[in-house]
């Protein structure tokens, strides 16, 4: 709209201006040959040196030329010979040089015509015209250029909305998708192919492009499966011989030292490595539940205490009472939910403290939180703390992890139809929720 309006604009401009340069070219020619006439009529009377004869014939122009205002007759020595102005307006004097030539000047034409015969000077015709009609060429030009320009912006208007439906709404809703990509990594979206123009090809690189993503992570998904699970077995093998080696009494306190240090890191490669598998087994939905009957009060119990062995700067408390419930899910990952948020506690506390574990029984669902008084999360991170590998950005977590562990519990609680949830505040702590049905029909493994 803005380079139309800027081109409606220019073009305006020249046809003003085209329309004023003739007028004041064809007033030009006009009054030359006004100046010519007269001085050829007067030739005589200067001659004769009859100035009231040549007066008589510059007031006779009025009837014929209502523009002129001031005319002056100089002879050759350039001396008035013979003036005439218009009845009502002030007497102009002319100044030399008294050559053939015009000019304008404060909205009047000034014409000077030299007066000879057979190459003999007689003097010069002055003529100073009024413009008269050049204000109203200007008013009548504007008048047309501004309805022009009018017709020309809605003309543009209606273009743009035009365009707009072919250019820019396929392009708003690509950056939609595009936006909907990043914010929630989905990258199944498509956007639909209209036509084969540059936006119909950006929308087919588009489409190409996802689906490379969803093949990429699919090989990086296969390959983080087939890697843990070729990892899992000498693991757990070499895992075995340093137990075996930790409990001999015989070793020296050094050797023992090392054997607990090795055996710790082979733990936690070993945690890393069922976090992979579970995260694969839930990428290809094959995350099984073994759903039986248990006592929610026991497994929490077991848990803290668990957790609790591994940290002397943590005080983790149950508090709400008993539940007295007997739920329907899988007790082993049920069990690894909660360990994982209580070692989340531990690990996001580096100042130690408190640890609340509570739960609680509504008619059908039982709600179990674990709050904590560490860092706390910010408001814009809640939604993605369960998001596989995120990560907190804030810098006072300074621990290490791979962003899993919130991932797989959030998945364990969906697959048995339940909910989990974070209320936290950066600086101030957080508390972790999980709600799951009391009834096994309520159970419903997806
Ligand atoms: P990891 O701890 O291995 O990074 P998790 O999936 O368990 O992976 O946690 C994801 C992120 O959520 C963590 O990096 C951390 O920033 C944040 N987080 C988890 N639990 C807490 C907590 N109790 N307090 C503060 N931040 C937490």
């Amino acid at each position: 709209m803005i380079s139309s309006v800027l081109v409606l604009g220019l073009c305006f401009a020249a046809f003003v201006i085209t329309d004023i340069k003739g007028y004041k070219e064809r007033e030009v020619n006009h009054a030359l040959s006004i100046a010519q006439v007269i001085g050829v009529n007067d030739i005589p009377a200067i001659q004769f040196l009859d100035n009231d004869a040549a007066g008589k014939t510059l007031s006779e122009l009025q009837k014929v030329q209502e523009d002129i205002v001031n005319a002056t007759i100089f002879d050759k020595n350039e001396n008035v010979f013979a003036h005439y102005t218009k009845p009502g307006n002030a007497p102009c004097k002319f100044y030399p040089p008294f050559v053939d030539r015009y000019l304008f000047k404060d909205n009047f034409l000034y014409v000077y015509k030299t007066i000879t015969k057979n190459n003999e000077l007689f003097g010069t015709v002055c003529l100073q015209l009024e413009l008269s009609e050049l204000q109203q060429i200007k008013d009548q030009s504007f008048q047309m250029g501004g309805v022009l320009l009018l017709i020309g912006i809605m003309l543009a208007f209606l273009l743009a909305m035009i365009n707009q439906q072919y250019i820019s709404k396929p392009i708003l809703s690509l950056v939609n998708v595009m936006k909907e990509v990043r914010e929630n990594e989905n990258y199944n979206m498509q956007v639909p192919i209209e036509g084969k123009d540059e936006i119909g090809k950006l929308s087919l690189e588009f489409n190409s492009l996802m689906e490379q993503i969803i093949l990429s992570h699919q090989k990086k998904d296969e390959f983080i499966g087939i890697a843990s699970h070729e990892l899992k077995t000498p693991l757990t093998s070499s895992k075995g011989f340093l137990e075996l080696l930790n409990n001999n009494d015989q070793l020296d306190p050094q050797t023992k030292l090392f054997v607990q240090k090795a055996l710790n890191s082979t733990n936690k490669l070993q945690d890393l490595i069922y976090d992979l598998l579970d995260v694969s087994k839930i990428q290809a939905g094959q995350l099984q539940l073994n759903i039986r009957e248990f006592d929610i009060d026991k497994l929490i119990d077991e848990c803290i205490h668990e957790v609790q062995i591994g940290t002397s700067a943590h005080n983790i408390i149950k508090e709400g009472g008993m539940v007295n419930a007997a739920i329907f899910a899988d007790r082993g990952r049920i069990e690894q939910v909660l360990i994982n948020l209580l070692s989340n506690a531990v690990k996001y506390s580096p100042k130690g403290g408190r640890i609340i574990v509570h739960a609680k029984r509504t008619e059908s669902k039982i709600i179990v939180s674990v709050k904590d008084f560490g860092i706390g999360l910010p408001m814009s991170e809640l939604e993605k703390i369960f998001d596989r590998f995120y990560r907190s950005k804030q810098k006072e977590s300074g621990t290490v992890g791979f962003g899993l562990g919130l991932y797989i519990c959030a998945q364990i609680i969906k697959r048995h139809n339940g909910k989990i949830w974070v209320e936290s505040e950066a600086g101030n702590g957080s508390t972790f929720y999980f709600e799951l049905p009391i009834k096994a029909e309520l159970v419903i493994t997806i």
